[in-house]
């Protein structure tokens, strides 16, 4: 059990334990305040892929920045 507050109408509720793709309401206004998901292996193999092409991105600025930190110190 955990306790989520209604980001509608601040209700409190008490929600047991959700199996996956269960969806919690709010007993008081109805909106869905949990929505319990869970990846699936392809969808978390294309996270991966897109977090290493990213990571792939910001090392070559890092590199394009130290290189430039470099020149700049060379010319002074
Ligand atoms: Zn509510």
């Amino acid at each position: 059990m955990r306790t989520i507050i209604c980001p509608h109408c601040d209700m409190t509720s008490e929600i047991p334990t959700m199996r996956a793709e269960q969806v919690a309401q709010c007993s008081r206004c109805h909106q869905v305040i949990c929505k319990q998901t869970y990846y699936t292996s392809s969808s978390m193999l294309a996270l991966s892929i897109c977090a290493l092409l990213l990571l792939e991105y910001m090392i070559s600025f890092l590199y394009f920045f130290f290189i430039n930190f470099v020149l700049i110190k060379e010319k002074k």
